[in-house]
């Protein structure tokens, strides 16, 4: 028996997300081969345990929707209180100004705040490609495997600046025909594909409002061609639909399916401004949504309809989105969030903790297109995350699954991506993350003294 498939059983949780491994997981290699009933054993010897009766173990949660870069400007007073398009207008000439080593810092940063709130997949929708950072998906990559984090990057991209009547400076558009050329190259270097898959590519034109019809429907083309995912965001804000009627002459949706993108290829950034009939359509095509909760108020742009998304068909999961409008990276925070605001849509009946979990695990990983991740079932990778309760904000707690979203949990204990523990006693592992606070606040200071 080689190293890797030494057997680890998770022992006897202190209160688990699947009722079915309420007595814990068994690990072997990168999968979880089995799961213990409530008070039972494994059905074989295991090497080694880990007692986990002081935990919470829930399926390592899964992110679908962030930038990485933004965590350079967080709490940026330009910025402040603004709604989307100005708040764009304001930053984008900012980022225009980033560099690889700042973006370097910015994406470990952002890795590491996710996997220390319990997030074992991260996702990143990079679409800033100014001279200066043309290999930022190369170096994403190779940040995501240091740390063993699950990754699922995501080939971002503008081709309408303000020269042609878009929003984003002219430095930071590329051209469709140098855009589809490093899609190609990106997939073809990187894409894993298949169970277990560490590294993932998808295509994401940034949105209707900065890319050309074309680049949409050949990023459609590309993405079929070479079985990868579609992203974008959708319906965000009013502005948003006003601009597609203006320019499209029709809403976003249907200018989304006319680009060949409505599809259970794709999933959405946001994804709030539909009605009935496009929920439906949403629901029927099997479209993806990476609902951001923290963002959506922050820019105060509305609120999306999960419980109708996912009763319709629709896989519906969770997103910090970028750190310029959260401005946080974390996902365990973000859960309550979504339950809080949730509740102002729908009864506490119907939007419970549990319908969260789900969103945050499964729902997540069927956004990006994965049945591999997001469950405690055997044959799961294993990814894990295991929070304690013995901090004062969960003190007196009667029900532990409850109490994360309820008391605010925010730091898992441990963290497992594919059978590796990534973090242990609340601290991510082979990082120092006093000198990467300190060299990414650095960073972010040069961004801003830069414009
Ligand atoms: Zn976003």
């Amino acid at each position: 028996m080689t190293e890797t498939a030494r057997t680890l059983w998770i022992r006897h949780p202190l209160a688990c997300a699947d009722e079915r491994a309420a007595g814990g997981v068994v690990i072997a290699g990168t999968r979880i081969v089995e799961a213990v009933p409530a008070g039972g054993q494994p059905s074989q010897a295991v090497d080694e345990t880990f007692d986990a009766s002081r935990h919470v173990l829930l399926p390592g949660l899964v992110n679908t929707h962030h930038h990485f870069y933004q965590t350079l400007t967080r709490a940026y007073s330009p910025a402040l209180n603004k709604e989307l398009f100005p708040w764009l207008t304001t930053l984008y000439d900012v980022w225009a100004n980033l560099d690889e080593s700042q973006l370097a810092l910015a994406s470990e940063l952002a890795m590491v705040e996710l996997l220390m709130s319990g997030c074992t997949t991260v996702a990143d929708h990079h679409y800033v490609f100014s001279g200066a950072l043309l290999n930022a998906i190369d170096q994403q990559v190779e940040t995501a495997r240091r740390l063993g984090v699950r990754a699922a990057l995501t080939r971002g991209s503008m081709s309408v600046g303000r020269d042609d009547g878009g929003l984003p400076p002219q430095s930071v558009v590329q051209d469709e025909q140098t855009i589809i050329d490093d899609s190609q190259r990106l997939i073809e270097r990187y894409h894993e594909r298949g169970d277990g898959a560490m590294v993932t590519l998808a295509l994401a034109p940034c949105s209707p409002f900065s890319v050309s019809r074309e680049l949409m429907q050949e990023s459609a083309r590309l993405a079929e061609m070479h079985d990868v995912r579609l992203h974008t965001h959708l319906a965000e804000t009013e502005d948003e639909t006003d601009y597609c009627q203006r320019l499209f002459g029709m809403r976003p949706l249907d200018y989304l399916e006319d680009c060949g993108w409505l599809s259970n290829r794709s999933w959405l950034a946001h994804g709030i401004h539909f009605n009935d009939d496009e929920v439906q359509r949403l629901g029927r095509a099997g479209t993806g949504i990476a609902h951001c909760p923290s963002s959506n108020m922050v820019l105060g742009s509305g609120m999306c309809r999960t419980l109708e998304l996912e009763a319709a068909g629709a896989p519906v999961g969770l997103a910090v989105d970028g750190s310029a409008s959260n401005d946080h990276s974390n996902l365990a925070g973000e859960m309550r969030q979504a339950m809080l605001l949730g509740r102002l849509r729908y009864s506490p009946s119907e939007l419970t903790h549990d319908a969260v979990i789900r969103w945050a695990t499964r729902g997540s990983a069927r956004c990006l297109g994965r049945d591999d991740i997001g469950g405690l079932e055997p044959g799961q990778q294993a990814d894990l995350a295991l929070f304690r309760l013995d901090e004062l904000r969960f003190s007196g707690a009667e029900n532990p699954l409850a109490a994360l979203l309820l008391c605010g949990a925010h730091r898992a204990d441990r963290v497992m991506v594919a059978g590796r523990w990534r973090v242990v006693d609340a601290l991510p592992c082979d990082v120092d993350l006093e000198a990467l606070m300190a060299r990414h606040d650095e960073a972010a200071r040069r961004l801003r003294a830069a414009l």
